[in-house]
């Protein structure tokens, strides 16, 4: 991955979704400002938990098997065209840069400052990590650390083993695909969030977990993730992804 200021002497400053030179106001930028508009944002009405367009009858079954400190999860805008682009260039691209648009994105999304908060990213497998280098979800949260003002916990969560890809999955399948494959490392970490350490700061009721992934599919991987640190003892936990996939025959 380059740095961003290499990145920024060796790339044109051109929108890397529509090629369109960026203006000098915008070269900091990697998406221009017309294709930030384009991209479409998640609305109301939705399911007060999972953020999911309401079902058209029933209550809402996509994070009825959720644990129970997963208390809301929010996408800024839906994966299509433009928005797919910037995730792939955030996944694939090496442009750590791309990751402040996106967090620009996902403001609505910061928690509200009634206690303390920390982010953390959904890591990826040892074997994919290897494979691209960096952990795209990882690069975002940093980017929302930095906008939010909220620290951010590297390596606290790891995952424990490989899951297979989970594109072809249905929302079920998915919960059980991802079952047990996430741990949390935070014994002697030495993390402390204020005077506490981190380990007892995250059973305190006031302390939000963020969990930060960049797309929400089923939310099977954030709900897994979230039971491993509901396991540790964590309350409050919140998902916050920037894009969210449409997932077809689910209502
Ligand atoms: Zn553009
Ligand atoms: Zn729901």
């Amino acid at each position: 991955m380059l740095s961003a200021a290499v990145e920024q002497l060796l790339l044109p400053a051109e929108c890397v979704v529509c090629h369109a030179l960026l203006t000098p106001r915008d070269a900091h930028r990697v998406v221009c400002p017309v294709c930030r508009k384009r991209w479409r944002a998640v609305r109301p009405p939705w399911c007060n938990r999972c953020g999911q367009p309401e079902p058209n009858f029933g209550p809402c079954r996509l994070c009825a098997a959720w644990p129970g400190a997963l208390q809301s999860v929010r996408s800024a805008v839906w994966l299509e065209e433009g928005a797919r682009q910037a995730v792939h260039a955030l996944k694939y691209g090496g442009l750590p840069r791309i990751a402040d648009d996106l967090a620009a994105a996902m403001g609505g999304q910061r928690p509200p400052a009634d206690g303390p908060s920390a982010l953390i990213p959904i890591p990826l497998a040892a074997k994919r990590l290897r494979e691209r280098g960096y952990n795209q979800s990882e690069v975002l949260a940093r980017a929302l650390a930095q906008q939010w003002r909220i620290p951010v916990l590297l390596d606290a969560l790891v995952r424990t083993r490989e899951t297979p890809t989970q594109t072809a999955l249905t929302p079920d399948t998915r919960l059980a695909n991802v079952a047990g494959a996430f741990a949390l490392r935070i014994d002697d970490c030495g993390l402390r969030i204020g005077n506490l350490p981190i380990k007892s700061a995250i059973r305190n009721e006031q302390f939000a977990i963020v969990l930060v992934d960049d797309v929400f599919t089923t939310g099977a991987t954030l709900a897994e993730a979230a039971r491993a640190l509901e396991q540790t003892g964590a309350r409050r936990i919140q998902g916050v992804t920037f894009a969210r996939a449409a997932i077809p025959d689910f209502t």
